[in-house]
């Protein structure tokens, strides 16, 4: 393969080429094929044992070695499966790849495996919703407001972006590449690119140059394989319910990983310092002790500190990726233990099924407090208070009526008792002469009186009674 690149010329256009050669050594150089006849927990001991059973099944299918040696096989096969079944059970992770786990489970169980269901819906119907989906971007495009491709910054960053990869670029960008995906239109995996030799590499590195001096790339980087998943619980008979998964080469992938390893130091200088969003380092955890500590330096000084906050789900994906790849993340390498199986409810329910309606549960809540208030409950039953949902007696009548009607229900209230005891006068009489407690304020004889009684109803008395009071408690 190298020696085939030596004389070709790194260009987009020769990519084809590149992508012949590397098909080519891969087709020669990767071992391909499967086992004869598979028979399972078979080792060294066991094959020796087989050989010799057969042998012997030959000669006398009937002696006594045929059957001992039978015996000893079936039983060496029966440790080796075993074993590997304590192995699967063992190695088995809940916490990172619990789909395995639970197929294992499914499996054990017994249950039903559901095949997937057939749909009507064409490639066509998925593709042509990707294009009404696609369209408002396109008219937003229309209407004049461009995307800015000036990236901010003085004449010599400009030249820091311009200027050749260079082979540690290139290696550290390759290190970010994630293995074990499917390749995109040129068929190119990920593996292939780390284990290109020195002059492919080198060609590609100069290729990559090529399209950063001429601006021009492989036109097979512009295409991209479009698959459509369909989204988990949704209507397999609606295109809408799929969600489109798009394949690109490998290679350009590689390519913007190189242009972003130089851009985003560049850019980063420009953004404020607040945001966390989209910038490696930065974190949803800062950001929480940034508010908190905002709140308490304010608590300090006596101000209210008032927040709006704007749910945007997406970010934490792409922050938990950035965690995962990017070393200068605060949480990098940092696995936060899972509460529960990823994707799937709990087990376990952590709060009692109501049996009635929320209302009634609630009452029925307030009125096992209620009763455990005793006598006090039962004076405030009496003056027309009970545990209900429903608003008290009175309130047809004008707020500040039934607010007074309230206060001498609950015996809580502004008379001249409680004034002088929250010192805010200095004497408790009434204007009879009397010490002016709630009590009073329903026997006052320069008023009209009422009992508890009339305020539940409320009566006439009761209603006058409160009027009288309605501005002073
Ligand atoms: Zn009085």
């Amino acid at each position: 393969m190298e020696r085939a690149l030596l004389d070709v010329e790194p260009t987009p256009d020769n990519y084809t080429m590149f992508i012949q050669a590397v098909k080519k050594t891969a087709c020669a150089c990767i071992p391909r094929g499967c086992r004869k006849e598979y028979i399972a927990g078979l080792t060294e001991e066991s094959l020796q044992l087989l050989e010799s059973y057969e042998t012997e099944f030959g000669n006398d299918p009937f002696s006594d070695t045929t059957s001992e040696l039978g015996d000893a096989l079936t039983e060496s096969l029966g440790r080796e499966r075993r074993k590997a079944w304590q192995d699967l059970i063992e190695n088995i992770n809940m916490t990172q790849n619990s789909k395995k786990a639970w197929s294992t489970i499914r499996k054990l169980n017994g249950d039903k495996i559901t095949p997937p269901s057939v749909s009507d819906i064409t490639p066509n119907q998925v593709g042509s919703q990707l294009v009404a989906n696609g369209r408002r971007a396109e008219t937003r495009r229309a209407k004049g407001e461009h995307h800015s491709t000036v990236i901010p910054g003085n004449q010599q960053n400009m030249s820091i972006l311009t200027k050749p990869f260079t082979s540690e670029e290139f290696e550290a960008g390759l290190n970010t590449m994630k293995l074990g995906k499917a390749a995109g239109p040129d068929d190119i995996l990920t593996e292939m690119i780390t284990h290109l030799g020195p002059v492919a590499k080198q060609w590609s590195l100069n290729m990559y140059n090529t399209c950063l001096l001429t601006q021009r790339i492989p036109s097979i980087w512009r295409k991209a394989i479009i698959t459509a998943l369909l989204k988990p619980g949704k209507d397999p008979n609606l295109s809408k319910s799929y969600r489109p998964i798009s394949l690109l080469c490998t290679t350009y992938k590689l390519f913007e990983r190189l242009l972003l390893s130089r851009l985003s130091p560049q850019i980063d200088a420009e953004l404020i310092k607040d945001q966390a969003g989209f910038r490696s380092g930065k974190s949803c955890t800062g950001q929480l002790l940034n508010l908190t500590q905002h709140i308490e330096d304010g608590y300090q000084k006596k101000l209210i500190t008032g927040t709006a906050f704007v749910d945007l789900t997406v970010i934490t994906k792409a922050e938990r990726t950035k965690q995962a790849i990017d070393n200068r993340h605060l949480l990098h390498e940092h696995s936060a233990v899972r509460k529960r199986l990823g994707s799937r409810s709990s087990f376990l329910d952590t709060s009692e099924t109501l049996e009635t309606t929320p209302t009634d549960a609630r009452t029925t809540e307030w009125q096992k407090q209620w009763n455990s208030l005793g006598s006090q409950a039962a004076q405030w039953k009496e003056r027309g208070i009970t545990p209900d949902e429903c608003l008290a007696t009175g309130h047809d009548q004008p707020w500040a009526v039934w607010k007074t009607l309230n206060r001498l229900r609950v015996g809580e209230g502004r008379c001249k008792a409680s004034m002088k005891k929250w010192n805010i006068t200095t004497s408790d009489a009434c204007a009879c002469g009397e010490p002016q407690t709630m009590e009073h304020l329903m026997n006052c004889t320069q008023a009209p009186q009422c009992t508890g009684d009339d305020l539940a109803e409320p009566t006439a008395a009761a209603l006058a009674c409160a009027n009288h009071w309605k501005d002073e408690i």
